[in-house]
């Protein structure tokens, strides 16, 4: 699955299936969907459930935050780091470990927040 890799878009099963098939002649949906099964129970892929409820893959290894945006259901990396003593925080105050973070934003993403502001004219 090295294409899931090469693409920021967090794509559907069924974009990943289309992606593969030109060069896997005969590659069904269901073996797609069984290799991103195993890839994520390697930790090695991530599911991520977009603001419509559909789950898109993510092959970025990296931990990185996540915008989603409410009206498109598209899925954009946030490039910053973990909120300062939010995770020393948590674990004080609680008694809880945290191995890692990964937090959602939602809201407009550009071309949507273009469209929302344009509309009525
Ligand atoms: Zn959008
Ligand atoms: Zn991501």
């Amino acid at each position: 699955m090295g294409w899931l890799r090469t693409t920021e878009s967090h794509p559907t099963a069924a974009q990943i299936h289309s992606g593969l098939a030109d060069d896997f002649a005969g590659l069904s949906l269901g073996t797609v969907y069984r290799n991103l099964e195993v890839l994520v129970g390697q930790g090695r892929v991530k599911a991520v459930r977009s603001a419509t409820g559909a789950v898109r893959y993510d092959g970025n290894p990296e931990p990185h935050h996540h915008f989603i945006c409410e009206a498109c259901a598209g899925i954009l990396d946030v490039p910053f780091g973990e909120p300062r003593g939010l995770r020393s925080r948590l674990e004080r105050e609680s008694n809880l470990r945290v191995r890692r973070v990964s937090i959602d934003f939602f809201g407009l993403c550009g071309p949507c927040e273009d469209s929302a502001g344009s509309s009525g004219e």
